[in-house]
C-alpha cells in the first residue's frame, strides 16, 4: 500500500541531491510512502499517484528523529536527588548506585513496561530510531537480562556493564573490570551490537576503559564511550583511537580533542538533556562544527541526569545555549543521530530510506527550536505505519 503525503509546506529530507542545502529543503513539497520505505519525494507538482492520499495542509514534515543515547532500562525514582540537586548539591557518578539497586530488584515484567513507556514517550515527541543501554544491573545476569529488554523495544542495543562500578566492588575496582572483560561480556556480547563505557572522573579510567574496549572489540561490538562530560580527560583521545562510532557528551574538550574529533569518523555526539538537569555548562557545539566535527544530538534519557525523552526540547536547548542553527540542530537529530548509529536506513527521507516521518503542527521546522516547549508534533509514521488514532 502506498501513501501520498500531499501539500507538505516545507520537507526536510537531509537528501542534498533532493533539494537546498544540507537539510536537502524542498518547498511546497511531497512525499510518497511505498510500505514501510520512502518511494519517492520532490516538488509537489510533480508527484506521482499513490493508493492513498493525506493532506499535510502546508505543514512541515522531517526525518523522525534518530536519539543515538538513552538509558531506558531501570527502575526505580530518583525525583529527591534531582530535588537536592537543584537545592545546590553537585552531580557526580555515584547516584547511578541507587537505581542499580532498585533495578535489580525489579522483575523483568516492570523493567520491559517501563522501558516500552519511555519508548513511545519519545515516539510521541517524534522519535523513530532508539539506541537503549544496558548499565543498571552490573551482574552477569542483570546487564544480560537488560539487553535482552532493550532490544525488546530498541532499534540498537548497547552494553554498559562498565557503567559505574557497584558498590560489592567499591574496594576492588580492578576485579570488577576483569568480570566485565571476561564472563559479563561473554554473556551479553551476543545480545548487543555496542560496547560502551563511561570513561570519566569517579567511573572508569583511561587503563580500564582501554581493557574494555579492546575486550568488547573482540567480540564484536563496535565501541562508542561516554566521554570528557564531568571534566577533562582520555574519553574523546581514546574513542578516536578505537575508531568509535560516537563520542558522546563532549563538554569538557582540549583544543587536541577537537582536532582528534575533526580527523576522524567518530560523531560528537551532544547531549543537552544533562548539562540542563545538573544546571551544568553546556557543551560549546559551535567549536566543534566549525573545526568541521559531524555532531549529533541525544536525549540521554536517563533517571539520574537527563530524565527526558524529548528531542524537540534538546534541539531548542542546543540553538538557544550551544550555539547552533536551527537548521544545523534539526540535521543533528535525524542524520546526526543516524551517522552516530551508522545507520545509513534512517534521519534522512531519501528513496529508498525506513518511512519515518515526523508532521510538524507547524510551516517550518525552524519552529522546533523558534517555538520551545510547545507540542508540535502532529504525527508519526514510523516504518510506514500510518499514524495512531
Ligand atoms: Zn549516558
Amino acid at each position: 500500500m502506498s501513501l501520498l503525503i500531499d501539500g507538505i509546506g516545507s520537507l526536510v529530507t537531509n537528501d542534498r541531491s533532493l533539494g537546498e542545502g544540507p537539510l536537502g529543503l524542498i518547498r511546497d513539497a511531497a512525499l510518497v510512502l511505498d510500505g514501510d520505505r520512502v518511494a519517492w519525494a520532490g516538488p509537489r507538482s510533480a508527484a506521482p499517484p499513490a493508493d492513498e492520499r493525506f493532506d499535510a495542509d502546508g505543514r512541515a514534515v522531517i526525518p523522525g528523529f534518530v536519539d543515538s543515547h538513552g538509558h531506558l532500562v531501570f527502575a526505580g525514582d530518583r525525583t529527591a536527588e534531582f530535588a537536592a540537586r537543584m537545592s545546590g548539591q553537585p552531580y557526580s557518578a555515584g547516584g547511578i548506585r541507587t537505581t542499580v539497586a532498585a533495578t535489580r530488584s525489579a522483575g523483568d515484567e516492570e523493567l520491559s513496561r517501563r522501558t516500552a513507556s519511555l519508548v513511545a514517550e519519545a515516539l510521541r515527541s517524534g522519535t523513530t530510531t532508539v539506541e537503549c543501554k544496558s548499565g543498571y544491573g552490573l551482574t552477569v545476569d542483570d546487564e544480560r537480562r537488560s539487553l535482552q529488554i532493550a532490544a525488546a523495544h530498541a532499534d540498537e542495543v548497547t552494553f554498559l556493564g562498565a557503567h559505574v562500578v557497584p558498590p560489592e566492588y567499591a574496594d576492588r575496582p580492578d576485579d570488577y573490570v576483569r568480570l566485565v572483560t571476561t564472563d559479563m561480556l561473554d554473556a551479553c556480547a551476543p545480545h548487543a551490537g555496542w560496547i560502551d563505557v563511561f570513561c570519566e572522573r569517579g567511573a572508569f579510567d583511561e587503563d580500564q576503559t582501554r581493557a574494555i574496549l579492546r575486550a568488547g572489540v573482540a567480540r564484536g561490538l563496535i565501541p562508542r564511550l561516554h566521554a570528557n562530560q564531568l571534566g577533562p580527560g582520555p574519553g574523546v583521545r581514546l574513542a578516536v583511537e578505537f575508531h568509535a562510532a560516537s563520542a558522546d557528551h563532549c563538554t569538557h574538550l582540549t583544543d587536541d580533542d577537537v582536532a582528534a574529533l575533526a580527523g576522524s569518523r567518530t560523531v560528537a555526539t551532544l547531549l543537552p538533556g544533562a548539562e540542563f538537569s545538573t544546571r551544568a555548562d553546556y557543551p560549546d557545539a559551535r567549536r566543534l562544527l566549525d573545526a568541521g566535527v559531524t555532531v549529533a544530538l541525544a536525549a540521554d534519557c536517563n533517571p539520574g541526569s537527563s530524565f527526558t525523552t524529548n528531542i524537540p526540547f534538546c534541539i531548542a536547548v542546543a540553538v538557544r545555549e550551544m550555539g547552533m542553527t536551527p537548521d544545523e540542530a534539526v540535521w543533528a537529530a535525524t542524520l546526526g543521530g543516524a551517522r552516530a548509529l551508522r545507520r545509513a536506513d534512517v534521519g534522512h527521507l531519501g528513496v529508498g530510506a525506513r518511512a519515518d516521518v515526523v508532521l510538524l503542527d507547524a510551516p517550518s521546522h525552524v519552529h522546533l527550536s523558534y517555538r520551545p516547549g510547545v507540542p508540535l508534533v502532529r504525527q508519526v509514521w514510523k516504518s510506514g505505519r500510518p499514524p495512531s488514532p
